[in-house]
């Protein structure tokens, strides 16, 4: 049984009416606050544009070719993950795959073949939340990449071996349960090996948050065991080196200021082009 320890979590005020506020009405913007949409197009935009896909330096090199992570967990994308990880709302997942999309998959080599493989959440997670975050995201983001003739696929290639759970464990105990906790499920195994169409691509292992890194990198670990080519690493967001808590960063101030403003302006011009064709007709 493992037992769980306490996160600490510090919200400023702001952050608790604004958390409270998106529980109470789902669509609004989590960027701004305008109705109708769960990020609206300016938020969206201002995210992709401030962000690309960086090196997890503390990565292990000989299992990762590529170590990625895309925003931290303190920032907007990291509240995303959040909400729809524990608050289940499911209109979220969406738009977490197309900001993933468009930073990262729009990076990628354009003559390979990828396959992303979710990290696979505990059955107790699951039966929780009522679904698999990890897959859904990632179901999503092999749609967008077929819709844009893209060359990504999602396979289930993880599988939990143990009902393990990580929230708030420390780092020995998670390197000790990483190990335990991931395998490569037999479907995709031919004679203890990769089967060899599986093989033969770049495997991308994606999770949601790299905190020790200690579960992705076993899983990672098993993957090249199993005779893979080339494996990739994906964390969502990161945190912050010496911070374990989620902390309010402030961005989301920002990018609300922003697009408040162009969001009024794109509306008064919207009304003033109405407004013109009804006097014309
Ligand atoms: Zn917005």
């Amino acid at each position: 049984m493992v037992k769980r320890e306490k996160i600490v979590v510090r919200f400023t005020t702001k952050d608790v009416v604004r958390r409270l506020f998106s529980f109470f009405s789902p669509l609004l913007c989590r960027g701004c606050g305008r109705k109708g949409e769960i990020l609206c197009s300016c938020c969206k935009n201002y995210i992709v544009s401030g962000l690309r896909p960086k090196k997890i330096q503390e990565a292990d090199r000989g299992t990762f070719k590529k170590a990625e992570y895309i925003g931290f967990r303190d920032e907007i994308l990291g509240e995303l993950v959040e909400e729809y990880k524990y608050g289940s709302v499911a209109e979220i997942g969406p738009e977490i795959a197309e900001i993933v999309y468009r930073i990262y998959v729009s990076r990628l080599s354009p003559e390979k073949e990828y396959i992303f493989a979710p990290m696979p959440t505990s059955k107790s997670h699951i039966r929780e939340r009522g679904f698999d975050h990890m897959d859904e995201i990632l179901t999503e983001l092999a749609r967008l990449s077929r819709r844009g003739g893209g060359n990504i696929k999602k396979e289930r290639i993880l599988e939990r071996a143990k009902n393990t759970v990580q929230v708030g464990a420390n780092e020995e105990t998670r390197r000790r349960q990483a190990k335990e906790a991931v395998k490569v499920c037999r479907s995709f195994l031919e004679g203890g090996r990769l089967k060899k169409q599986i093989r033969e691509k770049t495997i991308v292992v994606v999770d949601d948050v790299w905190t020790t890194g200690a579960s992705l990198t076993e899983a990672g670990k098993m993957i090249k065991k199993a005779g893979a080519r080339e494996v990739f690493a994906l964390a969502i967001t990161k945190n912050r080196q010496g911070l374990s808590p989620v902390i309010y960063s402030g961005e989301v101030e920002t990018i609300s200021r922003q697009c408040q403003k162009q969001n009024q302006q794109s509306r008064k011009k919207e009304l003033q082009s109405q407004d013109q064709s009804k006097r014309k007709g």
